[in-house]
Parts: structure tokens; sequence; C-alpha cells
């Protein structure tokens, strides 16, 4: 079929959660049998958020190809278990620098470049080539109507609604409904007056999701329908949800599809939604739990390591266990030591970070669990400073760094390399001047397996490919002395050290990629679904 497409917008403020909407659709349609795309527009001028701070911006998720993307595609990746790439997110800062290029390659012949039609058709094009051979494409656009840089996505909206035909392209508007306690009431103006903005832009909304703290009485369903001129049927309430994955579920039940199906012309079709139902179920109401110690800095934002708590999520529901996290602030280790926070927890896990700030905390919680035999995951920096951590203790190197934190230091246990093949398989060159945007070593690599190990057990394949996002590396001058001394290497890609594990201890694994991008709920990621299950199998030892 053609492809049909459906426009996510929102209106009256940011964080509505159009994201796990965008998502939450997209999962019920491919429950329905269709093959789905999906596709983000960030409307904000930097050409990718991989230089934004994650306070900025909340965690830059990784797509296989290597793109640093917005976290919504995370939670794309996660909802319809499938891989995104590039293609499935720009930003205007990427438009307007392909533009440029072109307009210095002398490709629009003289003419003057302005927004409507050029920077206009340069977005369409990527949306169509993000549609290409599926049979729907749900696009979101980032930011709220109104935002000055949202324009050219909302004319370009239009214009494919203008091209393509009411029966292919649908409009769902999310805003809020907010509460007010004096007067006890939902109050609606905000959203009207959100939809008058989109209606004079010249799009009309066919579905509006009503975003509430609170249950949505009918009457005040009726009064968005006749204000805002959808169907009664076609306007639908998202309250808070005690999982994001409940979301789908929730929409089911007031029969999302129904207005959908018919707007879009999509005919019958069944949706089997079970085995999703069975795995919020156990999220919900699970049989037990265990509790994992997540070290970290940047703790107060949570949003920057939303792939990993995801990942925990899933090993849980898989598990049927409630993983209780316990965040670990590491600077309060550096004042207090490890053990006050790390005693009473059944894993111990140490995620990616960049900068000095809080890693001799890290280490020390690195230590704690080494030496107390506490099962342990270190991921892309967390096993950078497991390596560290041992020069340091066991092969007796005080000085073992990272020149990420020490340019200088004598024992380089974690360099710069400064030439590889990247995953298109360019060569790729690195130096410490290299600009730090784009520059690190992304993507999806192919990593070799040690057999016997417990990477190897966990993915049950001498071959897997996980996605990195890293400048540094560990540095195989030592390799010989940490196997001889206990820390072997269980996998390696092209030269370069990927995993290692102790010994001597019961489950104690650092990863040099980031594991937690593959993780989905239906398919939870292999090597932190291992971890999960050490913690508990052997806290009950
Ligand atoms: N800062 C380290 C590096 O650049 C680790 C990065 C990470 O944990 N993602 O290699």
């Amino acid at each position: 079929m053609e492809t049909k497409f459906i426009f996510i917008t929102g209106g009256v403020l940011s964080s509505l959660g159009k994201g796990i909407t965008a998502a939450s659709i997209g999962t019920l349609l491919k429950a329905s049998g269709f093959s789905v795309g999906i596709l983000k527009l960030d409307p904000y001028i930097n050409v990718d958020p991989g230089t934004m701070s994650p306070l900025e911006h909340g965690e830059v998720f990784v797509t296989k190809d290597g793109a640093e993307t917005d976290l919504d595609l995370g939670h794309y990746e996660r909802f319809l278990n499938t891989s995104l790439t590039k293609d499935n997110n720009f930003t205007t800062g990427k438009i307007y620098l392909s533009v440029l290029e072109k307009e210095r390659r002398g490709e629009y012949l003289g003419k003057t470049i302005q927004v409507v039609p050029h920077i206009v058709n340069e977005i369409k094009e990527r949306i169509y080539n993000a549609g290409k051979g599926k049979d729907i494409l749900i696009v979101e656009l980032g930011g709220t109507v109104g935002d000055i840089e949202g324009l050219p996505f909302l004319e370009t909206i239009r214009q494919i609604k203008h091209e393509k035909g009411s029966a292919n392209v649908m409009n769902i508007h999310v805003t809020l409904l907010p509460y007010i306690k004096a007067a006890g009431e939902l109050k609606t103006k905000p959203t009207q007056h959100s939809v008058q903005e989109l209606r004079r832009i010249g799009i009309t909304p066919n579905m509006i999701i009503l975003r509430s703290e609170h249950p949505i009485p009918r009457e005040i369903k009726e009064k968005v329908a006749l204000s805002c001129d959808v169907d009664k049927e076609s306007v639908i309430e998202a309250r808070d949800a005690a999982t994001i994955y409940r979301v789908p579920l929730n929409f089911l039940s007031q029969d999302i599809l129904k207005p959908i199906a018919k707007q879009l012309e999509l005919g019958d079709f069944k949706t089997d939604i079970g085995e999703w139902s069975d795995l919020v179920n156990k999220i919900l109401h699970p049989s037990d739990s265990v509790r994992i110690a997540f070290v970290g800095k940047y703790l107060d934002l949570k949003e920057s390591y939303k792939s990993l708590t995801e990942a925990l999520i899933h090993a849980g529901a898989n598990l049927d266990l409630k993983v209780d996290i316990k965040w670990v602030d590491s600077e309060e280790i550096e004042e207090d030591g490890a053990k006050k926070f790390l005693e009473d927890v059944d894993g111990i896990l140490v995620a990616g970070g960049f900068g000095k700030r809080g890693v001799e905390g890290k280490i020390e919680a690195i230590r704690y669990a080494r030496e107390n035999k506490v099962p342990f995951l270190g991921i892309c920096l967390g096993m950078q400073l497991s390596i560290i951590e041992y020069a340091r203790n066991v092969l007796g190197l005080k000085e073992a760094n990272s020149v990420e934190f020490d340019p200088n230091t004598k024992e380089p246990l974690i360099y710069l390399i400064d030439s590889f093949i990247d995953a298109n398989g360019q060569r790729q060159i690195r130096t410490t001047s290299s600009p730090l945007g784009g520059t690190m070593r992304l993507g999806e690599y192919k990593c070799n397996v040690k057999e016997g190990s417990n990477l190897y057990k966990a993915y049950n394949s001498k071959i897997i490919y996980e996605r990195h996002r890293h400048r540094y590396e560990a540095n195989p001058k030592y390799k010989e002395a940490l196997e001889k001394a206990g820390m072997i290497v269980t996998g390696e890609s092209d030269g370069l050290i990927e995993a290692v594990e102790v010994k001597n201890h019961p489950w104690f694994v650092g990863v040099q990629f980031h594991p937690e991008f593959t993780s989905r709920l239906q398919k939870p990621n292999e090597i932190i679904l291992a971890f999960v299950k050490a913690a508990k199998e052997l806290s009950k030892k």
C-alpha cells in the first residue's frame, strides 16, 4: 500500500510525552500487522544532539549506524522492537547544513534560497525517504506549536496533506488539560488556543490526545471535541501511567485505532497485544525483587541514563523481578567510602560518563564490588575504570589512569588511539586536538567473544554486535600483565579491548560498548539480563 503518514504535534507545553505517544501508537499499529516507520523532527539548530550537555538534552541515543540522536529514538526502538538509523531523526541544523552545502556546490542554479520552497522541500524529501517501503510512517515534531523554529516543519506537514490527500495523512495533536485546584476543574482553554494556532498555520487536527493527571469526565471530552472540531471518539485521554509500557494498552482500551483506521482507510485488522500485555503485568506485579546500586554522577538528571534504566526494567520484566535501583552519587562515595552505600545491594552498576568529576568514587565502588564479590557490570567508562582499578590495586601501578583525566599519566591504561576503521569502513583519525562534535567511535561494531566467559554465556555466541559512544580505548599494551594477574579480556574487536572479566569473582564484567541501546521490552539486552540474573541468584546464596 502507499505510505500513510501520522503527524504528531504538541501544544500548550513541552514534556507531554509525545515520544511515548508516538511510540505507543506505533506499537499498536505494528501489533495490527502494519509495517511501521517512525521519525523524529527536532526544530533546534544544533546539527545533532551529540555535543549537547545531558543537562540540556537528556540522553544522547546512538543508532546502529552511529548517529547521535534524540532520546525519543530510544523509546521508538524499545517499543517497536526495531533498529532505526540516522534517517529517523533530523534537526533544523542538519536541514540548513545540507541546503547550504548544495547551494555552495551550485545545485540551485542561481536561484534565491528561501525557507519556502527550499528548506521545506528538503524536509519533505527526508520525510518521504523515511517512509519508503512502510505502510505507515509516524512523524513526531519536537517542541510546541507556536515555536518559531517549528514553522517550516508545520508548513511541510501542511503541504504533505495537500499532496497526499486526507486518506493518507492524519494529524494528531497532544495537549495538556491542567487541573485548577481552587476551581476543582480541568481546563480546556489552553487546548482550544493551541488548536486555533495550528489552524492558523493551515493544519486541522484529526485527533486530540489529552494529557491529564486526573480522569477526564465525558463532558470535558465532548467540550474538546466540539470546540476543536474533532469526532468524540477522537478525543483520547492520556492519564499518567504506572509504567510507560502501559500507554499502548491504555490507548487500545479507548479504541484509539478505530478513528485512525477510519481516517487512513486501513480496512479491517486484528490487534495482537497479548505478549506485550503479559510483560506489562510483570512490570506492575513482579513476584520478587533485586536491588542494584547505580553509581554515577548527574544523578539529579536520570533522563541522561534513560536507556539503561529502561534496560533494567526490561530485564526485570523478563525475569519476573522488580529491579530496585539504589542511586549512588559517586562523589558521596569519595567522601564517605563505598561500604556505607553498597553493603545492602545485590549488584553494582557503573555506567558510562565523561569527564573527571566523580571518577575516584566510581573506582572505589568497583573496588568494593571486586573485593566483596558483588556482581558487577561496568559500562563504557565503567569498564575503563574497572581496568584502572585493577591496575592500581592488583598490579600495583599506582599511577594507572586514563589520558582523559590525566593527559600525561605515566601509566595510560586508557588512551587515545590515533586511527581506527569506523562503522562505515572508513579510517578515522583522532588527536587531542580533534573537534569534539562527531569524533567518537560511534555505532555498532562486531565483537569477538571468548568462549566460556560470562559474556559468552550471556549471548551464547562467539560474535556479537553492540553500539559504542566513546573517545578513549583500553590500552592493549597492558593486556598481558592484566591477564596474568587475573583480569581477562573476553571481548575484542580488531585489536581493541571490548570486554574484561575478573577470574576469581562470581560475576564481574566490564564492557566498552553500551548494551543498553539494544535492549527492548520484548527482547532485553543479553548482558544486562545476565547481570540482573546473577545479582538475584547470588543474593539468594
Ligand atoms: N569518557 C570515556 C570515553 O570517551 C567513556 C565514554 C562513555 O562512557 N560513553 O571513552
